[in-house]
């Protein structure tokens, strides 16, 4: 059975989901200013790369977060394409998972990991 959402299918940013593109448009634009104070402040200040490189990667997860609700994609979990959980989006609004997926992908991680000790 086919249950991926129909390409019309924007029910995540109809009505509560503007709150979610405010959300987005908000952190881009919050990320735009860091980014530009991280580049004014940096060169003598080797301190400032790690906050200009989560700057830089955190813009760049927003960035993607805006494409894929122009694209409609917005809202689906990549791993299973089922919907990502309203609420987990409003905390994480530039999650590309659900929290089963996320919990997966995060335990799998974890057993990468050789023991240490
Ligand atoms: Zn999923």
């Amino acid at each position: 059975m086919n249950r991926r959402p129909a390409p019309g299918d924007r029910r995540a940013l109809a009505g509560s989901g503007r709150q979610l593109w405010d959300l987005l448009l908000e952190r881009h634009r919050a990320l735009c200013h860091e980014w530009r104070l991280a580049q004014s402040l940096d060169r003598a200040d080797d301190d400032l790369l790690p906050t200009r490189d989560r700057v830089e990667d955190a813009l760049v997860e927003v960035g993607m977060a805006i494409e894929r609700v122009q694209d409609g994609a917005y809202g689906c979990c990549r791993s299973c394409g089922g919907a990502i959980d309203f609420q987990r989006l409003l905390m994480l609004p530039t999650a590309t998972r659900c929290w089963p997926c996320q919990e997966a992908v995060e335990q799998h991680e974890h057993t990468d990991d050789p023991p240490r000790h």
